[in-house]
């Protein structure tokens, strides 16, 4: 598919798991990528060869979302190198686990600061120069089932996860009459880094792929395919919603 031929794409956290498959999906879609990441150096470069032998082309920059001037450079970058930023992927991501009673100041300020602050910010920066621009744009936040569902021992990330849900509701509004559409992308439990100790915990995996209706863990692919969607022209009239990715699981309450 070629349907994002001429678009550009800011994808953040994409060295690694569900931002990685995203900026190659994009990259496959022919987007001109911005690949953000904050550690995984070696990651994002491979993100960068993925595309770029893909057939189109890819920047790769150091950027951490919490800070204010890394989200501006991702911006600049993108419109310096390529002319435009059409598409941002909201996709970094962090949790920590602790009991509510136990959970320490700075573990609140980190995941909050990564999970919410990153993406109001870095989407105000990308909001400011399409708004000059007067050009249309697509925010894509990668949120969670846990922008809605519980998740004991992790309330700084249901916070973070319930903020940018009702930062996307918000923003629909504020920016449809720039024609710029946000939408949530939210995955119940997919195979990569940030699930490492459940990934090797065998009986509580088996427990939760009991309760997944569709009997599998999600793929990196299975995120990507939805936002390749919501950059595309196909998905011109949709913003407000919130697209679970998750096997059925938010659906899967029962009465034992
Ligand atoms: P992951 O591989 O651990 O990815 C997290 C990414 O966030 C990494 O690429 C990391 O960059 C980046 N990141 C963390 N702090 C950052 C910062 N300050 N600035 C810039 N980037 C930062 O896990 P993942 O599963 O792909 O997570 C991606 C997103 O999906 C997250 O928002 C997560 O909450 C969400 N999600 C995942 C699942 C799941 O089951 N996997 C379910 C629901 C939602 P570096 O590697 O460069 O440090």
């Amino acid at each position: 598919m070629q349907g994002l031929q001429g678009k550009v794409a800011i994808v953040t956290g994409a060295g690694s798991g569900i931002g990685q498959e995203i900026a190659k999906r994009l990259g496959r879609d022919r987007a001109k990528l911005v690949i953000d990441y904050v550690g995984s150096e070696a990651g994002a470069d491979a993100t960068r060869k993925a595309v770029e032998a893909a057939g189109s082309q890819a920047v790769v920059v150091q950027a951490d979302v919490t800070k204010m001037a890394d989200v501006q450079k991702l911006v600049d970058t993108a419109w310096t190198q390529f002319g435009s930023a059409d598409v941002l992927v909201n996709n970094a991501g962090m949790e920590k686990r602790s009991d509510f009673w136990d959970t320490p100041e700075a573990d609140y300020d980190k995941v909050m600061a990564v999970n919410l602050k990153g993406p109001f910010f870095l989407t105000q920066a990308f909001v400011r120069r399409l708004r000059e621009a007067k050009r249309p744009g697509r925010v894509i936040n990668i949120s969670s089932v846990h922008e809605e569902m519980a998740f004991p021992g992790f309330a700084t990330y249901c916070c973070s996860k319930g903020g940018l849900r009702m930062l996307m509701r918000d923003l629909t509004v504020e920016l449809g009459p720039l024609g710029i559409t946000v939408n949530n992308v939210a995955p119940g439990a997919i195979a990569t880094p940030i699930n490492t100790a459940l990934l090797n915990d065998k009986a509580k995996l088996e427990a939760l792929v009991k309760n997944i209706p569709l009997g599998r863990l999600g793929t990196t692919e299975d995120v990507a395919g939805v936002v390749a969607f919501l950059a595309s022209d196909d998905a011109s009239y949709v913003t407000g919603a919130t697209f679970l990715v998750d096997g059925g699981l938010m659906r899967n309450y029962h009465e034992q």
